[in-house]
């Protein structure tokens, strides 16, 4: 990494800069390093539940200043994908909670809901989800509605276990009518290029999260540096003898700012 070189960081939330809803170690110095160096960043979540506003007032909580446009979600970045598709609105369904239903009929969306006639049905984590809910987007499938998906995870971690994501309920739709969905989400890289757009075009580019499979794999479909912290799901041990092999592994952001510091990154 260049040393003395600016960085445009994409960082991920859940397991990187907290964990459920306590901050991880260092966070508030990261952005006090990040903001001194120069370095541009973002924060790009596969969550789609939040919405950008909400993300930040629980960043606020846990006292980082972010102003919801420096958050990319799974549900803006679906939403921006879609207009490419469909740039002078579309009839779309949503499968999602609100983060994903805020982003794509907010005031000045070119999309139009419709839960009969869609020509599109959009999916992300739903936890309110309900055999109706789930009975209507497959009826919309079969009724000739496009599917896309904010993210892939088929599961979520929690204190107790595995609970069931977004990807979860895709795999239903998909079970049901043998539809295909779009996926939108890390580690497919559009979500990545699409907060990438929204900085400086100058500075190499370091995707830094917690998860081999989704984090590190769509920063190296990008094509960018990537950093591995041990913080949240993935282990040294998945990271060493697996197949994606992010660049760098720290155990947290306080040791990947030394490194990067020292130059030895
Ligand atoms: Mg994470």
């Amino acid at each position: 990494m260049a040393e003395g070189g600016k960085l445009r960081l994409l960082m991920d939330l859940d397991g990187v800069l907290y964990r459920g809803d306590a901050a991880l170690p260092g966070v508030v110095e990261f952005f006090e390093w990040a903001r001194a160096r120069g370095h541009a960043y973002m924060l790009v979540t596969n969550n789609s539940v939040r919405t950008q506003s909400e993300v930040a007032a629980k960043l606020g909580a846990i006292g980082l200043r972010v102003e919801p446009e420096q958050i990319v979600t799974s549900a803006v970045a679906t939403v921006e994908w879609l207009r490419t598709q469909a740039p002078h609105g579309a009839r779309v369904q949503v499968l999602g909670g609100s983060g994903l239903m805020q982003a794509m009929f907010s005031p000045g969306s070119p999309f139009i809901p419709d839960w009969q006639w869609p020509e599109w049905l959009a999916v992300g984590q739903d936890l309110d989800i309900t055999y109706q809910k789930l009975a209507g987007a497959c009826l919309a499938v079969q009724r000739g509605a496009r599917v896309v998906l904010t993210n892939p995870d088929t599961s979520l971690p929690t204190e107790l276990g595995l609970t069931p994501g977004a990807g979860a309920w895709s795999a239903v739709i998909t079970l049901v009518t043998g539809a295909t969905p779009v996926v939108i989400g890390k580690p497919e890289p559009g979500i990545l290029e699409m907060a990438l757009r929204l900085l400086p075009p100058q500075g190499d580019v370091v995707v830094v999260g917690d998860r081999l499979d989704t984090d590190i794999l769509a920063g190296k479909r990008l094509g960018a540096r990537t950093v591995l912290v041990l913080t949240g799901v993935s282990t040294r041990e998945e990271a060493e003898s697996g197949a994606i092999k992010p660049d760098y592994i720290f155990e947290d952001l306080p040791q990947m700012i030394e490194m990067w510091e020292r130059g030895t990154a």
